[in-house]
């Protein structure tokens, strides 16, 4: 007749008396040899004295907790590989999910009933292997059917891939609102509509790839550096397949092709405009709205040095505005308390107002503070106050702030979009306010 093994020996961690009489009553039926530990320190001495089967630790103890004991015992060579239960009133998944790499650990959520303890110990006695998991409270029905939602991108919506005015910028100091030059995209799930082609552009490139030749939509707001820049690094412009229109305004000056290729003159740039491999068209903007699938975008012209326009996306009754610069009431150093649309100083910039009225999701530009305006009057560029102005008289109903100044690090901007809120909240303005980053995306 074949002796029966051994009976198991459990190490209960344990600080609650009433726990630890608890289980090891029930264990002790089960026909497993039990000790009890109270604290942390007397559970490393046990680990010596009584040499366990398997520990079933409490995570919260007195004088070493189980957290410290745990790693105490995965860095001695005798006890690294040694079986742990680990119980915890909280949950920990993250933490404990940690622990599990360093060795076996299965973890039981408290309270639960001895009888789970025993089925554990059961698994892992009797079957093959170790179960590890985290076992959730005993009394939570499990879900039949798992809630996993995930986000729809075929949706429509709108992706900042450069957020920066003026010149990209790179470092730690600008690590949460990025450094790329200007480029919006509204996305309706099947039209790609880009706007503005600043250094940004090249992500933004490289994110169409993957889903094969299509036709992608470029509108030009003008061709400053910052908003041009990107287009000789616009990978799809290589790739036969690929077709990209090109929209932009006929006083640009020289024509928007020249414009955007000329960067890639022998002087300036390695490949030539007869390397473009991909379908490009040129198309100058008039007044009638460009109509893309049931996307329709009209322009207007903005208070910036040289020809420029900022644009309007209506679709689906949805309306957003790309006004990445525009010196709205130029030169205008008061408070923007009290400005209305018929005020004096407003009339002038009555186009831009009307055109940006009751805008969904405004996407402009607040370049400069009220005390740095003073120096930088002309230079196209927004003083924060009177962008606050216009984003009420139009009542937006969402300010998205872009096209941040290569001067304003990320402790800057927190400041800024601070002292926006304030501005705000001073004209009793209650628009929802963020700034965006290069990455951020807005499903409408
Ligand atoms: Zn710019
Ligand atoms: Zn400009």
């Amino acid at each position: 007749m074949a002796t029966p093994p051994p009976p198991k020996k459990i190490l209960l961690a344990e600080d609650v008396r009433a726990i630890s009489l608890k289980m090891s009553h029930a264990l002790e039926q089960h026909g497993y040899t039990v000790s009890v530990a109270e604290d942390g320190e007397e559970c490393l001495e046990k680990i010596e004295s009584f040499q366990p089967d398997l520990l079933v630790l409490d995570l919260i103890m007195p004088k070493m907790n189980g957290l410290e004991v745990l790693r105490h015992l995965r860095a001695q060579q005798a006890t690294q590989h040694m079986p742990v239960i680990v119980c915890t009133a909280k949950d920990y998944s993250t933490e404990l999910k940690h622990i599990q790499a360093t060795g076996p650990v299965d973890v039981l959520i408290k309270p639960f009933d001895p009888e789970l303890l025993l089925e554990k110990l059961n698994q892992y006695f009797h079957k093959a292997g170790s179960a590890t998991g985290i076992t959730h409270r005993s009394h939570l029905p499990t879900p039949a059917v798992q809630y996993a939602p995930t986000l729809d991108t075929s949706r429509p919506h709108v992706k900042f891939w450069g957020t920066r005015g003026s010149i990209p910028v790179c470092g730690a100091r600008y690590a949460q609102h990025g450094g790329n030059t200007t480029c919006f995209e509204y996305n309706t799930g099947k039209e790609r509509i880009i706007f503005d082609a600043g250094s940004g552009l090249r992500d933004a490139g490289l994110s169409f790839l993957a889903g094969g030749p299509c036709h992608i939509h470029l509108f030009i707001t003008h061709t400053h550096w910052d908003h041009i820049q990107g287009f000789p690094f616009f990978t799809p412009i290589y790739i036969p397949g690929f077709e990209i229109t090109v929209y932009g305004e006929r006083g640009f000056g020289k024509n928007i092709e020249s414009l955007l290729c000329g960067q890639m003159d022998r002087d300036y740039f390695p490949i030539q405009r007869e390397d473009l491999h991909a379908k490009i068209n040129f198309v100058f903007l008039d007044d009638s709205p460009v109509k893309i699938g049931e996307v329709s975008v009209t322009r207007e012209f903005t208070q910036h040095p040289g020809a420029t326009v900022c644009f309007k996306v209506e679709h689906k009754g949805w309306t957003a505005a790309f006004v990445p610069d525009n010196e709205f009431l130029q030169g205008h150093t008061g408070s923007p308390l009290g400005l209305t649309r018929d005020h004096d100083i407003v009339v002038p910039y009555q186009p831009i107002v009307n055109f940006l009225d009751d805008v969904d999701l405004l996407v402009h530009e607040a370049q400069y503070l009220p005390t740095d305006y003073p120096k930088r009057i002309g230079w196209g560029h927004s003083n924060l106050a009177m962008a606050c102005a216009l984003v009420q008289m139009v009542r937006a109903k969402k300010w998205i702030v872009v096209h941040h100044d290569p001067d304003h690090d990320d402790p800057a901007l927190h400041a800024k979009l601070n002292l926006t809120r304030q501005i705000l909240k001073e004209i009793n303005c209650g628009v929802e306010v963020v700034h965006a980053y290069d990455g951020m995306a807005e499903y409408a």
